[in-house]
C-alpha cells in the first residue's frame, strides 16, 4: 500500500530542509522526483539517485506565476506524467505587526499560498487530462492552528493553506485527487534558524514539546509516504500534525 514504484512526484523547494527529507522519502518508496528549485539541488539529486530513482530539477522561482506551466511541462517531458505534488516551498518574515511592511506581506503570501494554489490547479488539470488519480500534499504549519508572534503574513498564509486544502479536496476528490496537508511542528531547518539562535525562545519552545526535541526532515518521511500512497485513498482534506505533540499540550 505504501509502494510508490512507477510514480512521479514533484517536490517544490527540495534543495534543503523538509523538502529534501520528503523527496528522499518518496524516492525510497519508489518514486522518481521532479525538484523545483531556484538553485541547483546537487545534494538532493545525489541522495535521490543513490536510492536508484531518477531526479530531474526544474529551475524556477515559484513566486513568479509563469513558473507553473513550465514546471508541469518540464516534468512531463522528463518522466511522461505526474502523480504526486508536494507544495513545500515556503518562506517566513519576522517583524512586529506594527512595523510589518507590504513587501514582507506580499512576498510571503505570493509564495506560501498563491503559488501553492495555482501549482495545485495546474497539477489537477494534468491529472484529470491524464485520466489517472493524484495526490497533493500541502505543507502547513503550527501557525495554521495558532497565531504565532511577529510572523503575521506567515500565519495568514499557513492558516490559508489548511483552508485551501479542505476547499480543493471538496472539489477534486471526485476526480480521484487526494488533497491533504502536513503541519510540521518546530523542525530544525533554515526556517527556524533565528528561533534556535535565540536562547530564550529556543528554551521556551523546547520546554513545550512533549517529544522534548526539535523535529528533523526524517520525521516527515512516514507521513509524506502515507499521504502520497494508496494507504490514504479515503483521506481527503485533512491536515496531519507532525509536531512531537506540540498541539496536544
Ligand atoms: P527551508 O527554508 O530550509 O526550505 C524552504 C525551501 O523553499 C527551500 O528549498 C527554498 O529554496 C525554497 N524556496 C523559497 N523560496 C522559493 C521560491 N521563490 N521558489 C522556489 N523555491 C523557493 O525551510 P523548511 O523548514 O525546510 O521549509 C519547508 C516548508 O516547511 C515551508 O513551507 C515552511 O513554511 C514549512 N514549515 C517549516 C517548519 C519548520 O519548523 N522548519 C514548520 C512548519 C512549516
Amino acid at each position: 500500500m505504501f509502494d510508490l514504484t512507477g510514480k512521479v512526484a514533484i517536490v517544490t523547494g527540495c534543495n534543503t530542509g523538509l523538502g529534501q527529507g520528503m523527496a528522499l522519502a518518496l524516492a525510497n518508496a519508489g518514486a522518481d522526483i521532479v525538484g523545483v528549485n531556484r538553485s541547483n539541488p546537487a545534494e538532493t539529486a545525489d541522495l535521490v539517485q543513490k536510492t536508484g530513482r531518477k531526479f530531474h530539477n526544474v529551475n524556477a522561482d515559484m513566486s513568479k506565476m509563469d513558473s507553473v506551466d513550465r514546471i508541469l511541462k518540464e516534468a512531463i517531458t522528463a518522466f511522461g506524467k505526474v502523480d504526486i505534488l508536494v507544495n513545500n516551498a515556503g518562506i517566513i518574515r519576522r517583524n512586529d505587526a506594527l512595523d510589518f511592511t507590504e513587501q514582507d506581506w506580499d512576498e510571503v503570501m505570493n509564495l506560501n499560498i498563491k503559488a501553492l494554489f495555482f501549482m495545485s490547479q495546474g497539477f489537477a488539470k494534468h491529472i484529470i487530462a491524464q485520466g489517472t488519480s493524484g495526490n497533493i500534499i500541502n505543507i502547513a504549519s503550527m501557525l495554521s492552528y495558532q497565531g504565532g508572534i511577529r510572523v503575521p503574513s506567515y500565519t495568514a498564509s499557513k492558516s490559508a493553506v489548511m483552508g485551501i486544502t479542505k476547499s480543493l479536496a471538496n472539489e477534486w476528490a471526485k476526480h480521484g485527487i487526494n488533497v491533504n496537508a502536513i503541519a510540521p511542528g518546530y523542525m530544525a531547518t533554515n526556517n527556524t534558524e533565528a528561533l534556535r539562535a535565540d536562547e530564550n525562545r529556543s528554551e521556551e519552545i523546547l520546554g513545550r514539546i512533549p517529544a522534548a526535541r526539535w523535529g528533523t526532515p526524517k520525521d516527515m518521511a512516514g507521513p509524506i509516504v502515507f499521504l502520497a500512497s494508496e494507504a490514504s485513498r479515503y483521506v481527503h482534506g485533512y491536515t496531519i500534525a507532525v509536531d512531537g505533540g506540540w498541539l496536544a499540550r
